[in-house]
């Protein structure tokens, strides 16, 4: 059943329009591609056996029904209830978590410390915790593994403070600043000068970033079925707000698609980042771009706000206020077009503009010889990032052009990437993939 279609749409028109200036992000300089979940530990949430895992979990497995889904409850079982499988709901229990104790219906802040340094100088890193009454998932948010990204951190605070324990199934945990050193320094890394994002899932007698990865994934992250780790750009590049999900990835592809109309973008993840350890572990998850760093920009963290409450809509964690009812997440491939020489950037495409192939997209000039040369589109695509107008080495990743893909199109290739991965048993696939990842490498620019 349809929900409030006009109010939607409206809502959704407006953020289009408000999408297309929001500002900088960093890409990914990836590598790795992750299959399947393949450690089957308790924490993590099935995979393709819906029947077989546990119940507080099996019924929350994205399914992409949800504009056809009238308002269905939220009780457990739900989906799975007609076969002769019916796993009776886990009657909800204190949750148990950095070594406490938080009773069902209720709101709490706790404190991960991650005891790299002196024990009696660490500084505690709050963690909100809403711990709902009913059977659910249990969805993590963390922000600021980049110290300077601030857009996330204000995304938690206005979510976990909306959310109603005693009327919410399942439990949301939000870590708004996990690099506290960082943050503090107004810097995107670790006190060590390495970028946390790097370092998952970390080793327990590893480098100083490789023990606080590790701390926050065993105490955290393990416990959670579903991850959005919330990150903004770096300078130098803009970006329209978006997913970067490994759409190769079934579990991802489908929970991808529970954030509304937000951009998604394929984007295989490489290895050390938050969300491709925890998707090694069979915990689903995604990172969400929005906006720029060291700055604070209501538009995109409205935006973001609002795509987390379509998912808890989404999961059947709470009935939202407001939520994307109506669009479908537009899936795009996409790769970055790169200068072929050195000089001065000037753009003639904006972020978010459909281009031609062809099209000319910017000029670099050699500002003492004055020669120069255009970045050309070569395909019929979207600019779903940008370098802003600067001086530039030849080989730079300028424009990243999105080319759509159906939904059907992304599913079946994740379906078939899936089973490809589980007959080879080896993620270090080969074909288009490679190739694509390479030039999908955006220099110092990075998730
Ligand atoms: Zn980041």
């Amino acid at each position: 059943m349809p929900r409030q279609p006009l109010k939607n749409i409206a809502i959704t028109l407006s953020l289009l329009a408000l999408a297309a200036p929001l500002a900088a992000n960093e890409s990914e300089d990836e590598d790795g591609r992750h299959v399947a979940p393949a450690s089957a530990d308790q924490a993590a949430p099935p995979a393709e056996d819906p029947d077989g895992p546990p119940a507080r979990r099996d019924d929350h497995r994205a399914d992409d029904n949800r504009d056809g889904a009238e308002s269905h409850p939220a009780a457990t079982g739900e989906t799975g209830a007609e076969p002769a499988t019916p796993p009776a709901p886990d009657p909800v229990a204190p949750l148990e978590l950095l070594g406490q104790s938080v009773p069902v219906g209720t709101f709490d802040t706790l404190y991960w410390t991650p005891d790299q340094s002196f024990r009696s100088i660490a500084t505690p890193v709050p963690v909100l915790v809403a711990h709902g009454t009913r059977p659910g998932p249990h969805l993590c948010l963390t922000a600021a593994v980049h110290g300077d990204e601030l857009n996330g951190i204000e995304m938690v605070r206005r979510l976990m403070y909306e959310l109603e324990p005693d009327e919410l199934a399942g439990t949301v945990v939000g870590v708004p600043i996990v690099n506290l050193d960082g943050f503090r320094n107004g810097s995107r890394y670790l006190s060590d000068r390495r970028d946390l994002n790097r370092y998952f899932p970390g080793r327990k007698n590893g480098s100083a970033a490789s023990r606080v990865a590790y701390s926050l994934f065993e105490n955290i992250v393990r416990h959670c079925d579903y991850l959005v780790d919330l990150h903004t750009g770096s300078q130098k590049r803009v970006n329209q707000p978006q997913l970067r999900a490994d759409l190769e990835n079934p579990q991802v592809v489908a929970f991808a698609k529970h954030f509304g109309g937000m951009t998604v973008l394929h984007s295989p993840s490489s290895s050390g980042m938050l969300r491709a350890a925890a998707v090694d572990q069979g915990i689903v998850a995604v990172t969400m771009e929005a906006g720029g760093p060291n700055r604070l920009e209501d538009d995109a963290v409205d935006y973001g706000v609002q795509a987390l409450e379509t998912l808890l809509e989404n999961l059947d964690m709470r009935k939202a206020s407001r939520f994307w009812g109506a669009p479908q997440p537009v899936f795009y491939e996409s790769e970055w077009i790169r200068a072929g020489q050195g000089g001065i950037l000037l753009s003639e495409v904006e972020l978010n503009d459909q281009v031609k192939k062809g099209q000319i997209l910017g000029t670099v000039t050699d500002p003492i010889s004055n020669t120069g040369s255009a970045i050309i589109a070569p395909y019929d695509g979207r600019v779903l990032g940008m370098a802003v107008n600067q001086v530039v080495h030849a080989g730079f990743a300028a424009y990243r052009i999105g080319e759509e893909k159906s939904a059907e199109e992304v599913e079946a290739k994740a379906e078939q990437a899936q089973e490809q991965g589980d007959a080879d048993g080896d993620d270090e696939n080969t074909g288009a993939g490679a190739s694509a990842e390479e030039s999908d490498r955006p220099d110092g620019d990075t998730e």
